[in-house]
C-alpha cells in the first residue's frame, strides 16, 4: 500500500506546517502504519548546509550526512521512519539533476521545460521514497512555502499530477491556513477562503483543512469554512493554540479524528489507535516539579530556530527527569563586554543560571565570550554541556587557563596560533568547496570507563552524528591528559577525540558530535537527561 498525503500551507508562513505534518505522521504511526516523511523546499540552494542559521534556522543532519531543513528534525521528533538524504528535496537538487541529464544528452534533443521535466524529476523522487521499502504505507510530503509563491508552483503542480494520476483514494491534499482574530472583531475565515481558492486555481482541491486559530472554532464557523471551500464539515480541523507544548498537537488532531478522516478518504482500514506514548509524555509534562535555568551561550540567539534541536532536546530531557527547563538565551558577545562573567551568568546579574550549554557554531565572532562562559562554569562548578563548537571551546579554555597557553586557539579562529589545540583534519586542508564537505553524519565512538559519558549512555559503543571541519589536535593529547583533562570517547580507531570532561567537577562534558538530533519527546537523549539532572541537582554523580 502506497498512499500519498501532500501538506501545503496558505495565508502566511510559520503556521507550523512541519508540526502539523509530523503530528499527522505520529497519528498514522499510532494506527500501526509505516509512515515516511518528505520535505520539498522551494529554495535554489542544493541543501541547507551553506545557509546562515539566521536565514533558515538550524541545519538538521541525517545519519547519512545530509544537511537538511530543520523540518526533518520535527519529523524525527514526532515519527520514527528513517530519514536520509532522499527525504529532503530542494529546487536546487531538482534543477541540478535535470541540467546534468540534459548535458549527458539523456533528453534526446527535447526542449527541457518545467512541465514535464522538472515536475517529473520531483515526482520521481517522491515515488523513489515510496519504493525504498515495500512496507511503506503512507508518504507524507510537506511542500515548503505558501501557496501563491512563485517558487512552490512546480512542487504543487507535481502534487496535482500525482493526485490526478493516482486518484483521490491514493493521494490527498491537506492544506494548512490561518484563522486570524482581528482586534475587536470575531475570527476571520476570509484568508482561508482565499487560500483554498489559490489552491483550486492550481488545480488542487484540498481534502482536509487544518486551520490555525487562537481558539477552537464553533460548529457554525467550521460549517461556513467547509461550505466556502468544498471541504467536508468534519474535514475542517482546528489547530488551536495549546499553551502547553507542540507535542500536544497530535492529541488535538486525534480528538478531532483527523487520522480516521484521512484513512477513510484513502480507503484504508482503520486499526486500533495506540497513542499511549503521547499521553504518557503529556502526563510527564504536567508532573514536572523542579525548575532549572539553563544558560545557552551562543551566537545565533535572536532566532529560536537556529538552535531548535538543542532547545527541544533540553525540553525532552526535562520531561524525562521531572524538570521544567527554562532557557536563558545569552549572546556570547555580552560576556565580552561585561566586566565580570558573573554579571551575565551568576549571582552578580539578574538571571543567574544553574547550568551552561554552549552549542555549535562557525566563525570567530563571540568565541571569547564562550571561552569565558566555560571558564566560569568550570571554576564555579556549574554543570556545563559543550556541543561541537562548545566542546572545542572547552578545550581552548583548558589550554588557556589550566595549561597557561594564553594564545591557544582553534585554527578556525586564529590561523597561525602557536598552540592550535583545535585544528583542521588532514583531509580537510585542501577542501575548497563549501557544500557537503565537512565531517558529516553518523559514526561510531567508543566510550572510556568511569566517565560521565559512560554513566549517561550506560554502554561503551555509541553512534552519533557529526557536522564539523575542525578536531581536537592529537599532538596535544598527552599534555591535555597529564594536566587532568579527561578524554572520554574516541573514534574506534582511536584517531579522533570525540569528547572531553572536566575533572573534579559536578558535570562538565563536551562532545564533538550532535546528540540533539536524536532526542525525542517520547525518548529523551541520555546525555541531555544526564545534563539536566546535574543542573537540577549539582552534586557529582557517583561514577
Ligand atoms: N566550527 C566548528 C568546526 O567546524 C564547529 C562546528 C559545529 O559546532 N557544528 O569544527
Amino acid at each position: 500500500m502506497n498512499k500519498f498525503i501532500f501538506v501545503s500551507g496558505g495565508v502566511c508562513s510559520s503556521l507550523g506546517k512541519g508540526v502539523s505534518a509530523s503530528s499527522l505522521g505520529a497519528l498514522l504511526e499510532g494506527r500501526g502504519l509505516n509512515v515516511r516523511m518528505v520535505k520539498c523546499d522551494p529554495y535554489i540552494n542544493v541543501d541547507a548546509g551553506t545557509m546562515s542559521p539566521y536565514q533558515h534556522g538550524e541545519v538538521y543532519v541525517t545519519d547519512d550526512g545530509a544537511e537538511t531543513d530543520l523540518d526533518l528534525g520535527n519529523y524525527a521528533r514526532f515519527t520514527s521512519g528513517p530519514l536520509s538524504r532522499a527525504n529532503s528535496i530542494t529546487t536546487g537538487q531538482i534543477y541540478d539533476a535535470v541540467i546534468r541529464k540534459e548535458r549527458e544528452g539523456r533528453y534526446l534533443g527535447r526542449t527541457i521545460q518545467v512541465i514535464p521535466h522538472i515536475t517529473d524529476e520531483i515526482k520521481g523522487r517522491i515515488l523513489a521514497i515510496a519504493k525504498e521499502d515495500p512496507d511503506n504505507d503512507v508518504i507524507i510530503v510537506e511542500i515548503g512555502g505558501t501557496v501563491g509563491d512563485i517558487e512552490s508552483i512546480p512542487f504543487l503542480e507535481a502534487a496535482r499530477q500525482m493526485i490526478h494520476e493516482m486518484g483521490r483514494h491514493n493521494a490527498i491534499s491537506v492544506h494548512l491556513t490561518l484563522i486570524p482574530e482581528v482586534a475587536g472583531a470575531e475570527l476571520k475565515t476570509k484568508p482561508t477562503q482565499h487560500s483554498v481558492k489559490a489552491m483550486q486555481e492550481l488545480g488542487i482541491q484540498p481534502d482536509i483543512l487544518i486551520c490555525r486559530s487562537p481558539v477552537m472554532l464553533d460548529e457554525a464557523t467550521r460549517r461556513k469554512i467547509a461550505q466556502f471551500t468544498n471541504v467536508e464539515n468534519e474535514a475542517v480541523i482546528v489547530s488551536y493554540d495549546v499553551n502547553t507544548t507542540i507535542y500536544q498537537v497530535p492529541l488535538v488532531f486525534y480528538e478531532q479524528r483527523l487520522d480516521q478522516i484521512v484513512l477513510k478518504k484513502m480507503g484504508v482500514e482503520v486499526r486500533h489507535a495506540d497513542l499511549s506514548a503521547w499521553y504518557t509524555m503529556m502526563d510527564k509534562f504536567k508532573a514536572r516539579k523542579i525548575k532549572a535555568r539553563i544558560g545557552i551561550v551562543g551566537k545565533y540567539m535572536e532566532l529560536h530556530d537556529a538552535y531548535k534541536s538543542i532547545y527541544e532536546a533540553l525540553f525532552h530531557a526535562g520531561l524525562a527527569c521531572g524538570v521544567e527547563t527554562e532557557l536563558v538565551k545569552i549572546d556570547s558577545a555580552r560576556l565580552e563586554t561585561a566586566s565580570d562573567p558573573d554579571e551575565v551568568l551568576g549571582s552578580g546579574g539578574s538571571a543567574p543560571v544553574d547550568g551552561v550549554l554552549v552549542p555549535g557554531g562557525f566563525g570567530d565572532r563571540g568565541i571569547d565570550g564562550m571561552v569565558q562562559a566555560a571558564a566560569w562554569a568550570r571554576t564555579h562548578k556549574i554543570p556545563y554541556f559543550g556541543i561541537c563548537l562548545g566542546m572545542q571551546v572547552m578545550v581552548i579554555e583548558w589550554a588557556r587557563n589550566v595549561l597557561h597557553w594564553h594564545d591557544a586557539d582553534s585554527t578556525e579562529f586564529t590561523h597561525d596560533t602557536p598552540h592550535p589545540v583545535i585544528s583542521l583534519l588532514e583531509d580537510q586542508i585542501d577542501v575548497l568547496m563549501m557544500g557537503g564537505t565537512m565531517r558529516l553524519g553518523n559514526s561510531e565512538s567508543r566510550i572510556c570507563e568511569e566517565t560521565l559519558l559512560r554513566k549517561a549512555y550506560g554502554g561503551t559503543v555509541i553512534h552519533e552524528r557529526h557536522r564539523h571541519r575542525y578536531e581536537f589536535s592529537n599532538k596535544y593529547r598527552s599534555e591535555m591528559l597529564s594536566s587532568g583533562l579527561i578524554i572520554s570517547a574516541f573514534t574506534p580507531d582511536n584517531t579522533l577525540v570525540e569528547s572531553v570532561e572536566w575533572p573534579e567537577h559536578p558535570w562538565g562534558v563536551g562532545v564533538q558530535f550532535h546528540p540533539e538530533f536524536k532526542s525525542k519527546p517520547t525518548a529523551a537523549h541520555p546525555l541531555f537527561t544526564a545534563f539536566v539532572q546535574a543542573v537540577a541537582n549539582p552534586l557529582p554523580p557517583a561514577l
